[in-house]
């Protein structure tokens, strides 16, 4: 155990000088958002009136990668990247795999001023909204991470920002949006009173829990309202990935650094951002051969296994069927998940690069449950004396659980995993466990089934492309 080289840092000048795109190594071609008012695929002009215009050039970008504008870098540098990679000796002694057989490591997007990974893409947002001149930002946020994250960002650009947050959270977690609020954020519980979307949930509940796929309604359709106003997603649409690949990037100079390659690369997904940003500079690898044995793991929750259970289908990326539609693992458009604590995984759906990638066996997933990923939270904890947050307990828990099979079979193995958060403001979840109260909830396949064959999927005629 060498704890003086347990961190492996960058200086500033290895901040990645680009983003990687995989959109031109994907095996199957990329598909197009649809526009949900004629289901045909949206065009320019319309994902320009939602997103900052350099963000829909991105989406659809087939260079290989693209480069990070300088002043952007400096931002990056300035809320702390290069984030330190770090080798997890006191967890591997306490799995009893200590020696040089099964290493883990694990990229601490912890680091940043907002607990996690998600100022990468929100940065990058705002400064191309502050370059196009817009002046107020608007969107949802669940368990108020991307909310937090936004907040932050459009106060460090000089925009205006407001935020629909899913109701659930707003009360079960205030702290966030507080937090917000410190960086001048307009906070709005959703369903609100504000948009016609939410109205529609909110005269027959006020109490109405929320979703994120609500929350999203109501924040296009306040950002429908005025023309200097845009739109932002924390998570799902390619920009966001790309613009996540700086974890990977990162993570992997820092590996070679030390001679490493790993085996396994894990990450949790939700809409699949921390997951996909850590491991494309490796799936890349992966698709041209240069190391194709390379395994990724991404770890849902068995309460919202979009994944693992749902299915590979055109459907609305939320509930009031106003944002585009995507092909996507799903589980339906009407999904309302189980309160569970890792509320950054409660989206219906994934990633259409990601499920890209699922669809040809690229990558795998695998799903657990809430007490047995708190539970590998805890002993993390009292290991590497980091708190996680309960999204990053997921990418943890399968950590463990491939290094204790790589035991077992007597096999080299090395492991990364991202630390997407920490868990400073979710104390809630682990007073629970350790007060024996945390439930597990697994959402029933007969359920699934039939959200999935509701009236209301939208029925898309890809002979019309
Ligand atoms: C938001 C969040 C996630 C899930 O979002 P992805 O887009 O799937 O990365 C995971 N971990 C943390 C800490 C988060 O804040």
């Amino acid at each position: 155990m060498d704890l003086f080289n347990s961190r492996i840092l960058l200086p500033t000048s290895e901040i990645p000088k680009e983003w990687i795109n995989i959109l031109p190594d994907l095996p199957t071609p990329m598909t197009p958002l649809v526009n949900p008012a004629d289901g045909k695929p949206a065009p320019p002009e319309l994902a320009m009136r939602i997103f900052a215009k350099e963000c829909v050039l991105q989406e659809v970008s087939q260079e290989n990668s693209i480069p990070i504008p300088n002043d952007l870098r400096a931002m990056y540098a300035s809320i702390g990247r290069p984030t330190p990679l770090h080798r997890a000796y006191r967890l591997e002694k306490e799995l009893g795999i200590e020696g040089d057989n099964i290493k883990i490591f694990y990229k601490n997007e912890s680091v940043s001023p907002t607990g996690s990974h998600k100022l990468n893409t929100a940065l990058a947002q705002a400064y191309f909204c502050k370059k196009q001149g817009i002046n107020e930002m608007v969107t949802e946020t669940g368990a108020g991470q991307w909310g937090s994250a936004l907040a932050l960002a459009c106060n460090l650009s000089g925009i205006k920002c407001t935020v629909y947050m899913v109701r659930i959270s707003f009360l079960q977690k205030p702290g966030r949006k507080i937090l917000m609020k410190i960086f001048n954020a307009k906070v709005h519980a959703s369903p609100s009173e504000f948009t016609e979307s939410g109205r529609r949930y909110w005269e027959k509940d006020n109490n109405h829990n929320g979703s994120l796929g609500l929350a999203i309604s109501e924040a296009i359709e306040h950002c429908l309202r005025d023309e200097s106003i845009r739109y932002s997603l924390g998570s799902v649409v390619n920009h966001v990935l790309l613009h996540q690949t700086v974890i990977g990037q990162e993570a992997k100079s820092q590996l070679s650094k030390i001679g490493e390659y790993p085996d396994i690369v894990i990450g949790c997904a939700g809409g699949g951002s921390n997951f996909a940003g850590t491991a494309i500079p490796f799936i890349r690898e992966k698709i041209r051969g240069v190391y194709p044995e390379t395994e990724m793991i991404a770890v849902e929750p068995r309460a919202c296994p979009s994944m693992c259970k749902g299915k590979y289908m055109w459907d609305y990326g939320d509930t009031a069927k106003m944002a585009p539609i995507v092909k996507m693992y799903t589980l339906g458009h009407n999904f309302i998940p189980s309160p569970i604590h890792a509320g950054g995984l409660r989206y219906h759906g994934m990633a259409p690069i990601l499920s890209i990638l699922l669809k040809n066996k690229v990558i795998k997933t695998v799903m657990h449950h809430q007490t047995d990923v708190i539970q590998a939270g805890l002993l993390f904890a009292k290991t590497e004396y980091i708190l996680p947050a309960p999204e990053t307990c997921h990418a943890i828990k399968e950590a463990i659980d491939q290094a204790l099979k790589a035991k077992e079979n007597k096999e080299k193995k090395t492991i990364l995993f991202n630390f997407s958060g920490h868990g400073f403001f979710d104390l809630l979840a682990y007073k629970e466990y350790m007060d024996g109260a945390l439930k597990d909830y697994e959402m029933p396949t007969e359920e699934i089934e039939k959200a999935l064959s509701a009236e209301d999927m939208p029925k898309i005629n890809e002979a019309f492309f």
